[in-house]
């Protein structure tokens, strides 16, 4: 867990073919995936036309007395949402409420809605195309470049379906997307390589059918799950079903390997598995590959919430205690990695409590999701051994990160990467542990249950799924080690045009 990472975004889209007002159920369904995006919420329905509301932070509660009055605003059987941390465009609030998906467009021959959870790498090259059809194209997130370029295409008379088609053959990134037509009809798509999660569900009459970014979404409105959209696959709710099209031939699947360490919530599933059984395989694991230390350790602990599972794997698979030493102060909701960087090092406390009588005079087995920038990592090993820890060994259930993420994790550059310069070894000396002991990726791979070439695992092994990350990556690497600065902002980097030498 780093204090500042983000993920891009959460969506929610569904239709009642009855009729019935949608609100309540996207209302729901965002407000599951909350976790995925805290900078901005946003819903929008149709009844004929495009209602919205869009907020900044948290999907705030809603007081009984006030829902007639979000009915009234939102009214329409078919609806949308999104969750979101920014992790493309400016970062101002002028900028952050612009960003604020859904996203539309109305012109005199296209209207669209669009709500988007990704990262686009060829974002300059598409603005220049766009640019030619709405000259006055200002950039504010990644999902009105889709939305844009679904417009572009729409206008040229393609069909709804050939104009996925050609965005998905022209954008290069990671994209899960839900929209809405003109005509009220719903549809969703993936990128070739499926990098986002998205799956589909219906309520148990299927008179309403929904997709979400995690199946916790669809578990709040009592959904049945239904099917994971493919990589390349387009789908379209009609005539009270799900039509699927794989619409492009993709090379392989490649889902990101750190929503299973990190980002996904433990209780929705993933190709199929629950992430929580993923994640205590993950802590089994760590106890096998690292014996020596857990023999002479006296007891594990966690940093809640998402190592808390691997932690009691761990304590499965070795019988070693674990203890509750760390506490979440309950009611701060937010997720410290949204705070911006000047705040980075207070925020630690601000989350958790560490309770000091379990720490004193002890060996202790810290376990933990991630080390990024290692701020956080280095302040909560200061204060274990302020409050008496004997030894302190890092248990890491996500292989080292070497490098930035091009797909929507707030992970940019190799300079603000700890673990692209330094061994493991040298990493826990900068923070002050004893060791610093990461999963090794054959333990990861197989606890996923998917095959190495079915993961994105880019930043932990420098090997990038899609052909212009790759090349940005050789780019920016080679920048960092000729000491020049690296640009980590997608949207400013020309990535067709830049040369590797
Ligand atoms: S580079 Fe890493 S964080 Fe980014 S999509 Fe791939 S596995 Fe996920």
């Amino acid at each position: 867990m780093d204090d500042t990472v983000g993920t891009e975004c959460g969506v929610f889209a569904a239709v009642d073919f009855r009729k019935n007002s949608i609100f309540p159920y996207v209302y729901w369904g965002m407000r599951a995936q909350n976790h995925r995006g805290h900078q901005s919420h946003g819903f929008l329905t149709y009844d004929g036309k495009f209602n919205v509301h869009r907020g900044l932070d948290l999907i705030p509660k809603i007081k009984t007395k006030d829902i007639p009055n979000w009915l009234l605003r939102l009214p329409g059987h078919v609806g949308i949402g999104n969750v979101r941390y920014t992790t493309s465009g400016r970062l101002n609030e002028e900028a952050l409420i612009k960003g604020i998906q859904p996203v539309t467009i109305e012109t005199k021959k296209v209207k669209l809605a669009i709500s988007f959870n990704g990262n686009i790498v060829n974002t300059v090259g598409l603005k220049k195309e766009i640019c030619k059809t709405f000259s006055n194209f200002s950039y504010d997130c990644d999902a009105e470049l889709i939305c844009r370029k679904l417009a572009v295409e729409l206008m040229q008379n393609q069909d709804l379906q050939s104009a996925v088609r050609t965005c998905i053959k022209e954008v290069e990134g990671a994209f899960s997307v839900s929209g809405i037509t003109q005509e009220g009809e719903l549809f969703a798509f993936k990128d070739p390589y499926g990098l986002r999660p998205l799956c589909t569900g219906c309520n148990a009459e299927g008179n309403i059918c929904a997709f979400s970014s995690e199946t916790v979404g669809l578990d709040i409105n009592s959904f049945n799950h239904g099917f994971e959209i493919e990589p390349g696959e387009f789908v379209k709710a009609a005539d009270g079903d799900l039509e699927r099209k794989q619409i492009i031939a993709t090379k392989r699947k490649a889902l990101c390997a750190f929503e299973f360490a990190y980002f996904a919530r433990p209780d929705s599933k993933l190709n199929g598995s629950y992430v929580y059984k993923v994640r205590e395989e993950f802590g089994k694991n760590l106890g096998r590959e690292y014996e020596d230390i857990v023999k002479n350790a006296d007891v594990i602990l966690s940093l809640p919430e998402t190592s808390d599972d691997a932690a009691y794997g761990l304590h499965e698979e070795t019988g070693l205690r674990w203890e509750r030493g760390t506490r979440r102060h309950r009611y701060v909701t937010d997720r410290a990695f949204i705070l911006l960087s000047h705040e980075r090092h207070s925020t630690i406390n601000r989350k958790i409590n560490i309770v000091d009588h379990r720490i004193s005079g002890r060996n202790l087995i810290i376990v933990d999701d991630s080390i990024v920038r290692g701020d956080t990592t280095r302040v909560v090993v200061k204060k274990m051994r302020k409050l008496g820890a004997k030894e302190v060994h890092l248990f890491i259930t996500f292989p080292r990160i070497i490098g930035p993420c091009f797909y929507g994790i707030d992970m940019a550059t190799y300079g603000e990467l700890i673990g692209s310069t330094q061994t493991p070894q040298e990493i826990a000396q900068t923070i002050g542990a004893d060791s610093v002991n990461f999963q090794s990726l054959e333990g990861f791979i197989k606890a996923t249950g998917l095959k190495k070439e079915e993961l994105c695992l880019g930043c932990v092994t420098g090997k990038y799924p899609t052909p212009l990350a790759q090349r940005l990556a050789n780019w920016m690497r080679k920048k960092f080690e000729g000491g020049h600065k690296e640009i980590g902002r997608l949207y400013e980097i020309d990535v067709e045009n830049i040369s590797e030498t």
